[in-house]
């Protein structure tokens, strides 16, 4: 398709494109192509034949017309982080990394962001004012991307998933209109904007609400992989009955060697639980405690913390240039063969980079019902994840099985998954991300807005 496409596209074509646009248009040979080529995971080496570079709406608008004219793959790009690989091709890329403004109105907690920031950013220019927008669990993952999967955080049990506080969106749809999408606004898209991924346009700017947010209690509470039996039911328990001001994240790898782990458990497999406490920091560290009392306890690195510090938890295993390979679920519980499948797992972490992931939800995340955005699985307790990270293509094949074989055995416990922790693992499990009446809403209005499937290059909602 590519080699076809290749001839399709004249050189006439592409110097009119190219007229008056406000970014750049970069080609194979190009001086910067080979950087903008390159996504977060290494696994996927495309070589786009045009990448534009977009600095405006208008770029964005003409960039899908460009596309859409030609019937290009066209691949959408934020902050580049796709576990699936999906902001590359090898036909056509709209990068929206130079999209980067970031307006904030302390006084009213509202935000405008553009795609390309990435969530770090945001998040220390927003603790200027002491305030924070729910995100993920890493600095380095674009707002674009995020978002527009929902986003589960550090903040996810007080303040939701971050779709939770989008109050409205501008979004270039697949017809090359700018269109609002809000509560008020084409209320329909902006459902479907809210977890629908980027199955209904490109999103040039979102507006999101901002939440006081400030000094945390932060860090993490190491303990042996060989207590998971007991640690990790333990913490799931807690972690879900806890005040809604704690979220945690646990990370189940060799321990890096970094500074805040102590050298006597460099190597080890620990289970590290992250924290992340909101509000008054005395109160904190009494809602934090009861994590220190599930084991014998070999590191406690938790303290108040400025909220973006937060990030320096997952910096280690969110390297780009890795290759990576992820399966997940969610599951209503961590008991019986569900965590005996999570065990099995753990005591067959691939080294060095292997990591079982486990989120504890609940609490604002599952307030929302379940029909109010196009996320549906608001009510799951916890988000199960193998994470296979190599660096040596000669370990792609015995991580990827182990990923793999941990997906399988999950599979009979699993309650649906999360689109943003998906492979491309086929139509069947993208219907499972949304669930029946979801999908069958988004398909429809994928009719409406993308009757054509030029955003197809996604975790794809076919137009019904
Ligand atoms: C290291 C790492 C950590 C992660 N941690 C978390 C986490 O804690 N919580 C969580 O919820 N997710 C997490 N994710 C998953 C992440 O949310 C998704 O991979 C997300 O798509 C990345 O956003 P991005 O902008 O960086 O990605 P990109 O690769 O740029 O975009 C991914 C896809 O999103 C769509 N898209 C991107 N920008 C736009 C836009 N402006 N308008 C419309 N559609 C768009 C496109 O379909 C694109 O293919 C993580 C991923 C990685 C690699």
């Amino acid at each position: 398709m590519a080699t076809e496409q290749r001839i399709e596209i004249h050189d006439q074509d592409l110097r009119q494109f190219e007229e008056g646009l406000d970014g750049i248009l970069l080609q194979p040979g190009d001086e910067g192509y080979d950087e903008a080529r390159v996504i977060h995971n290494a696994a996927y080496q495309r070589s786009p034949l045009l990448i534009l570079q977009a600095a405006s709406a208008r770029d964005v608008i003409r960039g899908v017309a460009f596309a859409r004219n030609r019937e290009l793959e066209v691949a959408v790009r934020s902050g580049g982080h796709s576990v699936a690989g999906h902001s590359s091709s090898d036909v056509m890329v709209i990068d929206l990394s130079p999209m980067r403004y970031l307006e904030i109105d302390p006084e009213r907690h509202i935000v405008r962001a553009g795609p390309g920031l990435t969530w770090g950013e945001v998040s220390v220019e927003l603790h200027e004012y002491g305030l924070a927008v729910p995100s993920g669990d890493t600095g380095s993952v674009g707002v674009g991307g995020l978002t527009v999967g929902g986003g589960i955080g550090w903040l996810v049990r007080k303040y939701g998933l971050t779709i939770d506080s989008l109050q409205s969106v501008d979004i270039v749809t697949a017809d090359g209109q700018l269109r609002r999408a809000s509560a008020e606004e084409n209320p329909d898209l902006f459902w479907a904007v809210r977890g629908g991924g980027g199955n209904f346009g490109i999103v040039t700017s979102f507006e999101f609400r901002a939440h006081p947010v400030g000094t945390i209690i932060g860090g993490a509470i190491i303990y042996d992989a060989s207590e998971s039996r007991t640690v990790l039911p333990a913490w799931a328990r807690y972690a879900q009955s806890a005040p809604e001001e704690l979220s945690t994240i646990v990370f189940v790898l060799h321990a890096p060697p970094l500074p805040f782990i102590p050298p006597e458990v460099h190597g080890r497999n620990v289970i590290v639980i992250g924290v992340c406490c909101v509000g008054d920091p005395e109160t904190g560290q009494g809602v934090v405690a009861p994590l220190r009392e599930l084991g014998t306890v070999l590191a406690d690195i938790t303290g108040p913390a400025p909220y973006p510090a937060v990030y320096a938890l997952t910096e280690s295993v969110a390297v780009p240039g890795f290759h990576s390979e992820i399966r997940s679920s969610y599951l209503r519980e961590l008991e019986g063969d569900a965590l005996e499948t999570i065990l099995r797992g753990v005591d067959t972490l691939p080294a060095p980079m292997g990591l079982v992931q486990l989120r504890a939800l609940g609490g604002a995340m599952a307030r929302v019902p379940a029909d109010a955005t196009a996320f549906a699985h608001r009510d799951r307790s916890i988000l199960a994840a193998a994470i296979g990270l190599w660096e040596d293509p000669t370990e792609a094949a015995s991580q990827r099985a182990w990923v793999e074989e941990f997906g399988r055995d999950l599979r009979p416990h699993a309650d649906g998954v999360y689109v943003n922790f998906l492979s491309d693992e086929g139509p069947e499990r993208v219907a499972e991300a949304y669930g029946q009446e979801t999908y069958r809403r988004l398909s429809q209005l994928k009719r409406t807005y993308d009757p054509a499937n030029v955003f197809r290059l996604n975790q794809n909602i076919q137009p019904g």
